[in-house]
């Protein structure tokens, strides 16, 4: 049996049920197979594997906290330490009641590879709640994130692990935390990123994830002689990384026709008007349904239709698994050209085989959607400087590491004979520094 074979196998038959994480390693192990073969003596002998699958610590805990009702409530609370072999572990804390350990170790086993691409000093890890904020008040809000952090705080640091945002945390909930970390420890660093721009929080933070993922949409396009302008996309979700999507996507001249949320989609055949969409979202906290209420001619779908919307680029920024095999065949059908992930792992397994065997573009999360946690690094920057870099500042360097990524990614790809593939490009781009880093550490 191959020692990629033999990981995976080993992965399946010691995380029982965790099927998110199975296909997060299964991807990332099938694409690195040839890089692992022609290394396997080394790797073996340092297991190397071994060690990449298994996260460095988990911490879980109880958090409880009172409702505005008076009435106890338990939550659980994780933090997945996975990899600090080339930076302090690094990635969201997401408040959603899908969370638990196995969502979070696929979440922070792609975490640890998507910041190695960034080419940023971060390492990989994730955390959060099965807490579910929808429909909570401020004050809930608040008390929740307050003991989340009264137990996280002792397991942090701006040198040790800086959480962030994901699913479910933005500004709000990072405000809370920080003021809660600070109290605690009476310390003011830079250990949450994400944060409000008037305590240390970093311009273009907010748009990085969805400015990103355009820009490298637009580099992909770009070497295959395509251009944005005059496309048109449907961006799948409507929270923080799909509304910065659809802004940069429509400065860049597509026209975005549809967007969604858990309960449906609304389609916009003249372009989505995203200060609608934002006034419902950010500061409504409302469902798109709403869109369609308030925009004549625009039409609101019950369900998970979006994919059926023909496009020519589809990019999906709601969560994991949400485009399988039947959504991707219907895409191609419909004539879409290109796919770049703005969540975390929103294709399955087959629907991403598919997209790579029909000569579709496909840009992975781990390289499409690192735009969000690289920008986190330059805020660690930033605070660690005691300085903050303008809008354009920030936003130019930004846009430098995604055109970076795509070619690390390419070239990678090229390198082992699969040009184009852009799911082995950034495993084994990511892997190679990864694997570099750890084995130059020792055995630990
Ligand atoms: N949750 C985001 C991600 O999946 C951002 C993490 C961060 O900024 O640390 O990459």
């Amino acid at each position: 049996m191959s020692y990629v074979e033999e990981i995976y196998n080993k992965t399946v038959r010691e995380n029982p049920g965790e099927k998110e994480f199975h296909q997060a390693v299964k991807e990332v192990l099938d694409s690195l197979k040839l890089v692992i073969d022609a290394n396997e003596t080394q790797y073996r002998e340092t297991a190397l594997l071994e060690r990449l699958v298994e996260p460095e610590r988990i911490i879980s805990f109880r958090v409880p906290w009172v409702d505005d009702k008076g009435r106890a409530r338990i939550n659980k609370g994780y933090r997945l330490q996975f990899n600090n072999a080339i930076g302090p572990y690094k990635g969201g804390l997401r408040f959603h009641p899908s969370v638990n350990q196995g969502i979070l170790k696929f979440l922070g086993f792609e975490q640890t590879f998507k910041n190695s691409l960034t080419g940023l000093p971060i390492g990989g890890g994730k955390g959060g709640s099965d807490f579910d904020p929808k429909g909570k008040s401020d004050h809930e809000i608040m008390v929740f994130c307050q003991s989340f952090m009264t137990e996280l705080y002792k397991h942090i640091g701006a040198d040790q692990d800086v959480p962030a945002g994901d699913i479910g945390v933005g500004g709000r909930e990072l405000g809370f935390m920080y003021g809660q970390y600070k109290r605690l420890t009476g310390l003011y660093e830079g250990v949450l990123t994400g944060k409000g721009l008037t305590y240390g929080g970093s311009l273009v933070r907010t748009q990085a994830t969805g400015y990103g993922l355009v820009y490298i949409l637009e580099e992909m396009l770009k070497s295959h002689g395509i251009s944005l302008e005059g496309k048109t996309a449907i961006v799948s979700g409507s929270g923080n990384v799909a509304i910065y999507t659809v802004e940069k996507a429509q400065q860049l001249g597509a026209t975005v026709v549809a967007m969604s949320d858990s309960n449906g989609y609304i389609y916009d055949k003249d372009g989505i008007k995203l200060d609608i969409v934002k006034e419902i979202k950010e500061i409504r906290r409302g469902r798109i349904k709403e869109y369609a209420d308030v925009v004549p001619g625009s039409v609101y779908t019950e369900g998970k239709g979006i994919w059926s919307v023909p496009c020519d680029i589809a990019l999906p920024c709601a969560t994991q698994n949400e485009l399988n095999l039947e959504d991707a065949k219907t895409l191609k059908a419909n004539g879409c050209i290109a796919v770049a992930e703005g969540a975390n792992m929103p294709s399955d397994m087959e629907a991403t085989e598919f997209f790579l065997d029909n000569g579709m573009l496909f840009m992975p999360g781990k390289a499409a959607n690192a735009g969000g946690v690289a920008t986190s690094a330059l805020e660690m920057s930033q605070n660690s400087l005691r300085m903050s870099w303008t809008f354009e500042e920030v936003d130019e360097k930004l846009h430098d590491i995604m055109k970076g990524i795509y070619t690390k990614v390419a070239d990678a790809a090229k390198r082992y004979g699969v040009s184009g593939n852009y799911v082995a490009g950034a495993n084994i781009a990511s892997f190679e520094k990864i694997a570099n880093a750890m084995m130059a550490q020792g055995f630990v």
